[in-house]
């Protein structure tokens, strides 16, 4: 599989980047999320339901087998580790798997469960006697779609009557007949042609129709049409279900524009806070100079893990230089790397085979790569316990934005997190100029939480 094209090189992270990279890069930090996540996201907040029909009563699961799956699939979800629905799935699978079948438009964080729940709605509805396209999903990206055929490949396991097949380009097919593989995944384009100009696709006989990652979908020029235009094809029996990780209002457009009588379900991503995050910053006099406060800062504390954040790329690889001759194990992440070296790299530092991650920008919007990352492990000096190490996020320059003003988002992105369970973190801002303390002091102020001064000649105040 060649996954290289998604994270090609193409820019410099010094923050002018222009639209239609911004567009792309949408799509590459799903695909990161969906490279190196693990798990299921953790969110305490309440799903939020709207039902087409307020009348009839509305319905969740706690368990899988309460969903009354064709054993095939039980099976096929207990194989992958499932044990129970997930806080959206709760929902969204009774009403995907509902008689008669029910529209829906599903919000919530990548990470959530969206793409195992309308795997298995697919994977439900197909009849394997029928030797047609039934189920119809497309995705932003050839890289995206790959990726949601994995799923459908290890859910459909034991279900080896049902076929898969990618409508993705360079997928070279012959116009002769309609193909048989009862579920088709694929982008947009390419689906198109499929049902209009190859005809390989009926699109009157699909039973569930899927858009995921609407919100990627629509950044990327062209799909948000040629998705309406599928659309159009499909019968009205139908089934239509979207999905998105976020929802502004363009999404809401697009979504009520292209899923008649939906049901909605929502789940508000959970907010960041910098509470229990100890904040300070070092004043310094040159980049050297940081790098010189940030050795001392290593020799007072037992640092587990650190990741660093600098401006640019040439800091970056400067500082990773610097610090592996100091001799710490050093993964360096950035914006020329293919999406799968950069994946590879965070998974190294997520299972601890690095020590310090150093990265610019490149992926600092979602933050979801680096929540799990750095506070992972609650190392941190208790009352009473000696000898802790701490996990430290680091600043080698302070966020800022395109015009160079106080990135705040990114700010709270790298430092802060989710969940009031006690996490605590630590946070150190280096600063070499009066325009970086002023930006610094204007983040205090944003949060409106105390960021201290750390002399790193004189570290006794940090423990
Ligand atoms: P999304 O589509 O919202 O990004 P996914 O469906 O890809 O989320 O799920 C995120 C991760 O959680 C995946 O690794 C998936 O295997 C796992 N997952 C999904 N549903 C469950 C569940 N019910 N129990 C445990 N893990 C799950």
């Amino acid at each position: 599989l060649q996954l290289i094209e998604a994270g090609r090189p193409r820019r410099s992270d010094d923050g002018d980047k222009s639209d239609e990279e911004e567009k792309e890069d949408k799509a590459v930090q799903s695909l990161l999320n969906k490279l190196i996540r693990g798990n299921l996201v953790n969110n305490t907040n309440q799903v939020e339901v709207l039902q087409r029909d307020p009348n009839s009563p509305l319905y969740s699961v706690k368990t899988f087998e309460e969903l009354r799956l064709k054993p095939q699939l039980l099976k096929g979800v207990y194989e992958i580790g499932f044990n129970r629905p997930s806080k959206i799935q709760e929902n969204a699978l009774p009403m995907m798997l509902a008689e008669p079948p029910q529209n829906l438009i599903a919000q919530s964080q990548s990470g959530t469960g969206k793409t195992a729940a309308f795997v298995l709605a697919m994977l439900s509805q197909v009849d394997p006697a029928f030797k047609w396209s039934q189920c119809l999903c497309i995705s932003p990206t050839y890289e995206l779609a790959l990726q949601t055929g994995k799923v459908i490949e290890q859910m459909g396991k034991f279900y080896s009557e049902v076929k898969l097949a990618y409508a993705v380009r360079g997928h070279r097919m012959d116009r002769s007949c309609k193909i048989k593989e009862q579920i088709v995944i694929g982008t947009p384009g390419t689906v198109l042609d499929w049902c209009t100009k190859l005809k390989l696709i009926d699109p009157k006989k699909i039973k569930v129709f899927v858009l995921d990652e609407a919100d990627v979908m629509i950044a990327t020029q062209g799909h948000q049409d040629q998705s309406i235009r599928i659309q159009r094809m499909l019968s009205k029996g139908c089934q239509m279900l979207l999905f998105s990780a976020t929802f502004e209002d363009s999404v809401w457009n697009f979504a009520e524009r292209v899923i008649p009588d939906p049901n909605i379900i929502k789940l508000r991503r959970e907010e960041e806070t910098l509470d229990n995050i100890k904040q300070y910053y070092v004043l310094c006099k040159s980049k050297e100079d940081k790098f010189y406060s940030l050795c001392n800062i290593y020799g007072a504390i037992t640092i587990a893990q650190a990741m660093i954040f600098c401006r640019t790329r040439k800091t970056a690889n400067w500082l990773a230089g610097q610090m592996s001759e100091e001799g710490h194990q050093v993964g360096l992440l950035s914006g020329e790397m293919t999406v799968e070296q950069r994946a590879a790299v965070i998974e190294r530092f997520k299972v601890g085979k690095e020590k310090v991650l150093i990265t610019t920008n490149v992926c600092a919007r979602e933050h979801l790569l680096f929540q799990f990352a750095i506070f992972q492990y609650p190392y941190w000096p208790q009352a009473g316990i000696d000898v802790e190490q701490v996990s430290v996020v680091i600043n080698f320059d302070p966020p800022v934005d395109k015009e160079g003003y106080p990135d705040n988002e990114t700010y709270l992105h790298r430092i802060g997190r989710t969940g009031r369970f006690g996490k605590r973190g630590l946070a150190i801002n280096m600063v070499d100029s009066q325009k970086s303390m002023e930006i610094l002091r204007q983040i205090e102020k944003h949060f409106n939480k105390k960021i201290m001064r750390l002399d790193t000649d004189d570290l006794d105040e940090i423990e």
